[in-house]
């Protein structure tokens, strides 16, 4: 059951809700989203519906909910929600690019993958610090430095950044430097992970695991919403089947079926999917077409030597091709591309 709580409702109208339906034996999680809190409530129903919770003060809702997934679902919450990272909206209006490395290499690769982001028509900057990899061999990021590298860039160009947290340890220092926390395919069920990001005040990007069935990825994002935290954008990076031909196989039925079951908004990332650059711009066009609230794209200056994923970046004409469909698709849609927050003025 999820009691929703008026935008006007004040901390004691939520302590009073809480306090009530823990002296009825119960649990309740409160979520905070952009525009409305809602609680989650764990326990014996029918004794809660005795509660009459609809007369205190600050409730406009209480429904019972059929799915697992309480917090995220679209039952108690008919409008998708629209989530603001950094003045950046996420959501059903718009259609939100998001670009960059894979992983941050140095200050200058950065800055021109940003600018490249840009000339995309991208308004966020993604890039990863800390890499979850495969192999033990391989390049692991950079780390705190690589965090300070995006924070200048993000002075720089204005963009607001998106970077990967892959241990509940290193939430704060991730949270010191970013705009909106990733977790990574490989990060879907790590259940400690998600309570620490959901515990945190930054809005999460939550990939789909590659085995992972859209009731496992919404009950994922369910652990970070019951933490208290319900800024949640999904991510559909392609899952594992048995085609060798792509990297991964994009489920793009998986949009418009998780926007269906949860009001959270669904991107797809189309070099993590197909990991080929060839399949990065018919990717992202199947991810507009098909109702996506946005894409998270790969670009490197010099893909030939990347230390992660050379070979699903784009660069030169890829990068103008891009630009051209994103400003053009969208709109014959009936939703615009959202556009780039400017730099801060230097005092
Ligand atoms: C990434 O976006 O850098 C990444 C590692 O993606 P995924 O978790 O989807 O593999
Ligand atoms: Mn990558």
């Amino acid at each position: 059951m999820v009691v929703v709580m008026a935008p006007e409702a004040t901390q004691s109208d939520i302590d009073a809700v809480v306090e009530l339906v823990q002296t009825a034996g119960g649990d309740a999680f409160v979520s905070r989203g952009v525009s409305r809190t809602i609680i989650g409530l764990v326990g014996d129903v029918d004794q809660f519906g005795a509660l009459n919770l609809r007369s205190y003060s600050g409730v406009t809702d209480v429904v019972r909910i059929s799915v697992p997934y309480k917090l995220v679902s679209r039952e108690h919450h008919p409008n998708r929600s629209v989530i603001d990272v950094r003045g950046v909206p996420i959501g059903s209006d718009t259609v939100t690019v998001i670009a960059g490395p894979c992983t941050v290499e140095t200050p200058e690769q950065t800055l021109i993958s940003a600018r490249m982001a840009q000339a995309a028509g991208a308004s966020m900057l993604r890039g990863g610090a800390f890499k979850p990899r495969t192999s033990p061999y391989a390049f692991q990021g950079l780390g705190e430095a690589g965090l300070r590298i995006l924070a200048d860039v993000r002075a720089e160009t204005g963009l607001p950044v998106v970077t990967e947290v892959i241990d509940p340890a290193t939430v704060d220092l991730v949270c010191s430097y970013a705009d909106m926390l990733q977790v990574g395919t490989r990060s879907m069920q790590n259940f400690t992970l998600l309570q620490a990001v959901g515990a945190a005040d930054k809005p999460v990007l939550l990939k789909r695991g590659m085995n992972a069935t859209i009731e496992e990825w919404l009950m994922a994002a369910e652990y970070i919403a019951q933490r208290g935290n319900l800024d949640i954008v999904l991510c559909e990076r392609g899952i594992r089947t048995f085609e060798t031909a792509t990297r991964n196989t994009l489920d793009i039925s998986a949009v418009p079926i998780a926007q269906r079951l949860s009001h959270l908004p669904v991107i797809i990332d189309p070099s993590h999917s197909g990991g080929r650059r060839d399949l990065v711009l018919p990717l992202s066009r199947a991810a507009i077409a098909v109702g996506a609230d946005g894409i998270i794209v790969d670009v490197h200056p010099h893909p030939s030597v990347a230390l992660c994923d050379g070979d699903q970046a784009l660069t030169g004409e890829d990068i103008t091709e891009l630009a051209n469909m994103v400003r053009t698709l969208p709109e014959l849609l009936g939703r615009g591309l959202t556009p780039a927050p400017q730099p801060a003025a230097t005092p």
